[in-house]
């Protein structure tokens, strides 16, 4: 017998002739069959460990830890970054319950809206908690939902989103956290409820109440009525968690409103607390939402309530560069990639700044002005001998003419 035939798998001591393949180490050999084996093992290993990562996550992460991930992603929203990393805290405590304690004191879930302007950060803050929970997490826009029966999407078709972010794995969806976009939109027009039938108004908040609240739902796993044929997965609510965000334009006016009405009610304290009339947002209570359109009971079912600071120079010329994953980062190893060494000079993040801001662009605008900037010279260098390039406010202005400004502002 040569050498080689007498080869054996040093796990399960398979000859190399009964196997399909015997993989050598260092001093042993390892089968196909036995690799399979071991590789089963590990799944099983892994998935157990990943199971009971909810209660180490309460452990590692108390709310000053929360916020401090938070930071290294967002940008200022220092209000809302507390009041979400307690939100979350809370929630996850909720979750670990015992069956005895809840005869006792019952939690009640802590979803969460955020109110403030589009491109403030609503739908990053959302997103980055579920990145720090390692949980599914899906983006809905209240806009396209309608109650059952009404052409759009119904109310349960958001959860079919969360399954598909979790893989179809129900255990983890039913963990997971949505984010519910515009949710100001199905505020009720008008104040008599019952003067036209409001199918994407009122009907969806009640709609949406019960799923905030916890229940089971038949969800379509694919969504939609398009696939009639596909069987049902039950998904139970009580333990997602809910953010929902919404610009809710035209709130300051009622904040205002409420705010003088106190100060004639209280005179004498008038002076003392001086209203910052630029951020009104910042003195939004409950009963405001309830003014805007909201019912109250979809306000108790959404018990936190935050707002987004508008974004400044300040705030703006930090997001280019300072979160963990800034534009400016990204730029930087994209032409690293190809040797070239990206430098970008602080006039010209000072003019960017200044565009977005002119044209009214946000944060979200600062990445299209940057493509515009980049995209000759990430066209170009890769196959050329220059290995560097310094961008000089003038390099960024020559880059940005008129008519790219305006065709950004359309687009935003
Ligand atoms: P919203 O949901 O309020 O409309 P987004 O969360 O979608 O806003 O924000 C749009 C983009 O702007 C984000 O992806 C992010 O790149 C940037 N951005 C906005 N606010 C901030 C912030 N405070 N810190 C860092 N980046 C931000």
């Amino acid at each position: 017998m040569s050498k080689e035939e007498n080869l054996e798998c040093s796990f399960c001591g398979r000859k190399k002739a009964e196997t399909d393949l015997l993989i050598a180490g260092v001093d042993a050999h390892i089968c196909d069959k036995c690799i399979e084996q071991a590789h089963g093992i590990v799944e099983e290993e892994v998935s157990e460990a990943n199971s009971s990562s909810l209660s180490k996550d309460l452990t590692l992460r108390k709310p000053l830890q929360i916020k401090e991930f938070l930071d290294q992603y967002i940008i200022g929203q220092t209000e809302t970054k507390r009041a979400m990393a307690v939100a979350v805290y809370n929630h996850y405590k909720r979750l670990l319950q015992t069956k005895e304690d809840e005869n006792e004191v019952e939690i009640e879930k802590s979803n969460i809206v955020l109110v403030g302007e589009t491109g403030t950060g609503k739908t990053l803050v959302a997103k980055t908690i579920a990145k720090m929970l390692n949980v599914p997490f899906a983006i809905v826009d209240a806009t396209v939902l309608t109650q059952a029966g009404y052409v759009g999407e119904d109310v349960e078709s958001i959860l079919s989103k969360l399954l598909q972010a979790a893989d179809y794995d129900v255990e983890k969806a039913q963990r997971g956290i949505i984010f519910i976009d515009e949710i100001d939109k199905i505020a009720r027009k008008g104040d008599n409820p019952s003067i036209t039938r409001d199918v994407s108004g009122e009907g969806v908040q009640q709609a949406l109440l019960k799923l905030l609240e916890g229940t089971v739902v038949n969800v379509a796993p694919k969504g939609g009525r398009k696939h009639p044929e596909q069987k049902f997965i039950e998904v139970d609510t009580k333990e997602i968690l809910f953010i929902a965000g919404g610009a809710f334009s035209g709130v300051e006016r009622l904040i205002s409103k409420r705010l003088n009405m106190q100060a004639v009610g209280y005179s004498a304290s008038i002076s003392e607390d001086k209203i910052d009339e630029e951020n009104l947002l910042q003195y939004i209570i409950p009963s405001d939402l309830k003014a805007f359109g909201l019912i109250p009971e979809i306000i108790g079912r959404l018990p936190v309530l935050s707002y987004m600071n508008p974004l400044d120079a300040t705030t703006l010329r930090a997001i280019l560069t300072e979160p963990k994953n800034a534009i400016i980062k990204q730029y930087e190893k994209l032409f690293i990639m190809d040797e070239v060494v990206f430098t970008i000079e602080e006039g010209a993040l000072n003019y960017i700044v200044e565009k977005a801001l002119e044209y009214k662009l946000g944060a979200r605008g600062l990445r299209s002005l940057c493509e515009a900037i980049f995209t000759d010279a990430m066209f170009e260098l890769p196959s050329s001998d220059e290995k560097e390039l310094n961008v000089t406010k003038e390099y960024a202005e020559a880059k940005l003419t008129n008519t790219t400004l305006k065709k950004l502002r359309a687009a935003s």
